[in-house]
């Protein structure tokens, strides 16, 4: 059965550890994996990382830009020559590729997330392999992916992936870092991220020196990616040729099961899509009737209002102790939010002085958290 499959791959496993150039055989394997892939009839996206990296290697800088205009420039600069490098390739294999940069804000607005869907499942079917980064060079600090994980997850739950593979340099998750703790336990299913605390999981973020990712980020991934239904696998970089024997049914790597999830898609894009700009903390029976009952938020049950938004912007639905337990879009701003918090519907006109919704968050605009 064809599957849609999203294959993130990081600068340190793109690169060779010691001197920082790349890792041609990996990348030759990645390459000759998703190729195979795509011609047994699978739908194939690659996330891959590497733009800063190649870009210091070409410009011969043996540390990493410090300054953000700096790491923008070196990135344009690796960029080309990355996708230069997997169009030689793929090419090869006669295998057409594609580049898709993409910011964050690309997803914030309904009809440009929607655009982007429509241009990945255009891409996909004319049997293309898009090749995903980060616009590193356009992208600002305060609304950025961040890391290569998250982008891979974002793109996953966006087209509606069945897989996200997230390919690293250590074969599975461990209980604790396995280059360090010598009991460290391997890891092979998790049902439910929350598994992984009473697991007692020390996902420490050490990460390596070109990449931005760490098991930390790879969890986080798998927690927006499985809660989309994407089932996620960790696994090793190396050897990308397992990623078909996974879909086989062999057990290799860490498997994180898709939750049963009844996102449509216009809620994918609430929970996925949109940056939230504030917090709203509510009372313990708006969590519950939020939680259980299905219900729409009102003002009745905000305690706090937190942030400055206005109507129609995203924000989270906090517990009292601030564990987020929902998101959705506000039909009033912060400002208002201020005064109406507490009371009860029918006060609102008299409060404001002009009538409102009677929801602060709908339940149709409301997306509950995993
Ligand atoms: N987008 C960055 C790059 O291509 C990598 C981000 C990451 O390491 O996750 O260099």
């Amino acid at each position: 059965m064809s599957q849609t499959i999203v294959v993130k791959i990081g600068t340190s496993s793109l690169t060779q550890p010691d001197t920082g150039y790349l890792a041609l055989a990996t990348i030759a394997q990645v390459v000759d994996a998703l190729s195979r892939l795509q011609r047994q009839g699978h739908q194939v996206i690659l996330v891959s990382s590497g733009a800063v990296g190649v870009g210091c290697m070409r410009l011969g800088l043996t540390e990493r830009p410090r300054t953000i205009s700096m790491k923008q420039a070196v990135a344009a600069v690796g960029q080309g020559r990355l996708m230069r490098i997997y169009d030689d390739l793929f090419t090869a294999l006669q295998q057409p590729i594609a580049q898709v940069l993409l910011t964050r804000s690309d997803l914030v607005q309904r009809s440009r997330y929607v655009n982007a869907y429509r241009t990945f499942r255009q891409l996909l079917k004319l049997g293309v392999i898009p090749i995903v980064n980060e616009n590193d060079t356009l992208a600002v600090e305060e609304l950025k992916f961040g890391d290569n994980d998250t982008l891979s997850a974002l793109v996953a739950s966006l087209v509606e992936a069945d897989w996200l593979f997230l390919l690293t340099d250590v074969d599975r998750l461990y209980s604790a870092d396995p280059r360090y703790d010598p009991n460290a336990q391997p890891i092979e299913r998790v049902n439910q991220i929350d598994e992984l605390t009473a697991l007692n999981v020390e996902v420490g973020d050490r990460g390596t020196s070109w990449g931005t990712g760490g098991m930390v980020t790879k969890i986080s991934a798998a927690r927006i990616a499985t809660a989309a239904g994407v089932r996620t696998v960790i696994m090793e970089g190396k050897s990308p040729h397992n990623i078909e024997k996974i879909l086989q049914g062999e057990s290799i790597g860490t498997r994180f099961e898709p939750q049963p999830s009844s996102f449509n898609a216009r809620q994918r894009w609430i929970a996925h899509g949109l940056v939230p700009a504030g917090k709203l903390y509510l009372d313990a029976g708006a969590v519950k009737a939020i939680q259980q009952s299905g219900k729409s938020l009102l003002a009745a049950g905000i305690t706090e209002v937190e942030g400055e938004f206005q109507s129609q912007d995203a924000v989270q639905l906090c517990d009292p102790i601030g564990q987020e337990i929902a998101r959705g879009i506000v039909n009033y701003s912060s400002l208002e939010l201020q005064k109406i918090r507490g009371h009860h519907s029918e006060e609102i006109l008299q409060i404001l002085g002009y009538d409102g919704a009677e929801t602060v968050v709908h339940r149709d605009n409301l997306v509950l958290s995993i």
